[in-house]
């Protein structure tokens, strides 16, 4: 299996390069942000007691977003490998996922930083707000509640794969395609260590 975490604060590009990626590389996506949208539009109970905190920019528990991710890593049992997006955000979500991983034999190989400036995620999430008819990106006040979570919760998570050798930081200002390439280049470099 190759696993591989497509890390960056909101905004940077992780949604349309995961796209991409496992196009290219044969990989299961999962997007936490997703997964929970998607308990959202189905009104469960869990989708409900998330939306209130995703509404206001913060990080929901870290025992329901782990939970999502052990099933999902259960339901796909024949998968080549994962890439996971918006996942792990806190070093105790890092932790319970190589938990996850090593109870089934596997690791994360490879962890991807995109960086952008935060003038410029805020200006992509506000644009992405227009037509995305997600709520938490309409509002210059949420989004960059967002990124402050980031920068006091999430940006931990590189550090901890950082021990392990495991980052490589990649520039996501460019064209998308630029960076496409410069994270391909990262994948396989790896692949072939
Ligand atoms: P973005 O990265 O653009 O903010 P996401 O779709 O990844 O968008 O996440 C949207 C919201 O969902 C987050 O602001 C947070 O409230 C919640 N969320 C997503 N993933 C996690 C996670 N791993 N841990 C906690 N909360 C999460």
């Amino acid at each position: 299996m190759f696993n591989l975490i497509l890390f960056g604060p909101p905004g940077s590009g992780k949604g349309t390069q995961s796209e991409k990626l496992i196009n290219k590389f044969g990989l299961k996506h999962l997007s936490t942000g997703d997964l929970l949208r998607s308990e959202i539009a189905n009104q469960t109970k869990l989708g409900l007691e998330a939306k209130s905190l995703m509404d206001k920019g913060q990080l929901v528990p870290d025992a329901v977003v782990v939970g999502m991710i052990s099933s999902a890593l259960d339901n796909n049992p024949y998968a080549k490998g994962f890439l996971f997006d918006g996942f792990p955000r806190t070093t105790a979500q890092a932790e319970a996922l190589d938990n996850l991983l090593s109870q089934r034999g596997a690791a994360i190989n490879i962890l991807l930083a995109l960086n952008v400036t935060e003038e410029e995620l805020v200006k992509r999430l506000l644009n992405r707000g227009l037509t995305s008819g997600r709520s938490d990106d309409t509002n210059e006040e949420v989004v960059r509640a967002r990124i402050v979570e980031y920068n006091k919760k999430t940006s931990a998570v590189a550090d901890y794969y950082r021990q392990f050798d495991k980052v490589v930081m990649i520039k996501g200002e460019g064209t998308v395609d630029e960076i496409f390439d410069a994270l391909c280049q990262a994948i396989m470099a790896k692949q072939t260590a």
